[in-house]
């Protein structure tokens, strides 16, 4: 496994491989590596012939009062996984290879960005969309993989690639839970001992959602009810909780697919999840 802390060092591998037109996957992450992270990367390599890793903890998409300082940052951990899954580059840039002083462009896919996640971390999608540009333009990837997990995250790469006319296929990954159901997350070490037993009630919630909601319930019922529950048994608060067109992420219309999607605050540590409303 070679490592490229450079956009000139990792571009000068990925020129080497392109001589003998091999096809290129590539996974951002910001490291602290779990299953979620790997499922992507095995299913990039089974799709090209090269696989890319990047890892970045990317300070455009935190606000000054979130995590950057805290984010949990495991390098020697990650690279023996990512050997382990035979992958065949990482790209672990500093903070100044991906922003010089003289860096001065945003990229903001608007709409889609300022519902849900927008609504509570304004600024967010625009680092995101910003640092995922910049590392698809960087690497030039056939196939670049992110997660179901984070959902509306999805939907705004796969706008701005598509708005940008970027040529990758965006390819999303089913979300990689632990057995009680609780979504895997690099932020999932922040729960306290008494939070990590709480916190596969909101994937329980956001299920019985579905169930209900597909079985023809009243979504503002359901969804009210779940709150609740939520909060009676020690969530702090419910940032949201609610049904969704799965393509839109607007109120949903009939007939179309829907998406149940969530965000709430289990002591200090925010964890958001999602998923499918069976048709
Ligand atoms: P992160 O390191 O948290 O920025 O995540 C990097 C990529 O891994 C993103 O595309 C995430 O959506 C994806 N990811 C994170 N957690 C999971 C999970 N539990 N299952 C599947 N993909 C995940």
């Amino acid at each position: 496994m070679e490592v490229a802390r450079s956009i000139a060092e990792m571009r000068a591998i990925v020129k080497d491989w392109r001589k003998s037109d091999q096809r290129v996957s590539l996974v951002p992450t910001m490291g602290a590596l779990h299953e979620g992270h790997l499922s992507l990367v095995h299913k990039g390599k089974e799709r090209t012939d090269k696989s890319i890793v990047s890892i970045f903890v990317n300070p455009a998409q935190f606000a000054p009062h979130e995590d950057f300082n805290t984010y949990p940052r495991e390098e020697e951990r990650d690279f023996a996984a990512l050997r382990h899954a035979n992958v065949d580059l990482v790209y672990a840039p500093d903070v100044k290879e991906i922003y010089p002083e003289n860096h001065h462009t945003k990229v903001e896919v608007q709409g889609i960005s300022q519902l849900l996640e927008g609504q509570f971390r304004p600024q967010f999608f625009i680092g995101v969309a910003t640092v995922v540009a910049k590392l698809l333009v960087q690497v030039m990837p056939d196939v670049a993989l992110f997660g179901e997990k984070d959902y509306q995250q999805l939907c705004v790469i796969r706008a701005m690639a598509r708005d940008l006319d970027i040529p990758v296929d965006v390819l999303g990954g089913e979300t990689i839970r632990e057995s009680d159901g609780l979504a895997m997350s690099s932020r999932n070490a922040y729960l306290t001992n008494a939070e990590r037993t709480l916190a596969p009630r909101l994937y329980q919630e956001i299920t019985a959602i579905a169930e209900q909601v597909s079985a023809g319930a009243d979504i503002d019922q359901v969804c009210a009810a779940a709150s609740k529950g939520l909060s009676e048994s020690g969530f702090k608060a419910i940032d949201y909780i609610v049904v969704k067109d799965a393509d839109t992420l607007e109120d949903p219309t009939p007939g179309r697919p829907m998406r149940v999607l969530a965000a709430a605050w289990l002591g200090r540590t925010r964890l958001i999840d999602n998923i499918a409303v069976p048709a």
